[in-house]
């Protein structure tokens, strides 16, 4: 199918989960991931009407952003390396992929120095899994403070790759304590923490159903990528 009727057909499926749980479907944001795929595939999303785009490798995401139209506007969600914070932070309109104090405090000293007030998610490695990047829910209750403190850093919501389940529903329970870290935290916090990025394409209905605002999807947009090594 061409990336103009997957994206159609996302968008459909996304109101219609919005629906069903009795949401706004203008209250979930669909982000394209383009990860892999080059600029002239992307620019069919783009003719498409897709404007938000997710690249997971900064320098991949800096080589293909100069060659698309400048109002697209880009998310980071794979993790950010310590010296690549500098070129990351201009090129990004939000970074998902939060995933230390250590890191937040040195993007915050280096969005200070650019003069940015970037947005970001604060990752969650919600299934403790060995092998991913982000913070526990106890490590966030103990961090929050401090996080919320900083000057250049516009906290705006939780973000998670759950552990790979092989029947979507059973991502279901991930989701939900996505949502209910996030709304202990506001209490906790008493900020809002609005934004909950979550839901992949094999799941997206699902996060939405427990409350997405913000779903990444890239193979149901743009078929099977060739090498899919997730950097999280
Ligand atoms: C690759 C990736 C996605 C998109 O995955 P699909 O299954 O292709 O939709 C979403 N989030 C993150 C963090 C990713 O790395």
């Amino acid at each position: 199918m061409e990336v103009a009727a997957q994206l159609a057909e996302i968008r459909e499926r996304v109101g219609s989960a919005a629906r069903r749980a009795g949401r706004a479907p203008e209250e979930v944001e669909v982000m394209v991931v383009s990860k892999t795929f080059p600029a002239e595939v992307v620019r069919e999303a783009v003719d498409a009407g897709q404007v938000m785009f997710g690249e997971n490798k900064i320098q991949e995401a800096l080589g293909k952003i100069p060659l698309l139209p400048s109002t697209l506007r880009w998310h980071l969600i794979g993790h950010m390396q310590r010296n690549k914070v500098r070129k990351a932070l201009p090129a990004f309109e939000a970074i998902h992929s939060i995933d230390s104090v250590k890191l937040a405090n040195y993007a915050d000293g280096i969005a200070s120095e650019l003069g940015l007030s970037p947005r970001v998610y604060l990752q969650v490695n919600i299934g403790e899994e060995e092998s991913k990047h982000g913070f526990s829910g106890e490590e966030l209750d103990r961090a929050l403070e401090a996080l919320l403190q900083l000057e250049r850093l516009e906290v705006t919501g939780l973000m998670c790759l759950p552990p790979a389940e092989s029947d979507p529903r059973d991502s279901r329970r991930w989701f939900a304590a996505l949502r209910a870290l996030r709304d202990r935290l506001e209490a906790r916090g008493g900020v809002p923490l609005p934004g909950l990025s979550m839901g992949m394409s094999g799941d997206f209905e699902i996060a939405i159903e427990e409350g997405a605002t913000i779903v990444r999807v890239g193979s149901a947009v743009f078929g099977n990528r060739k090498s899919n090594k997730r950097e999280v």
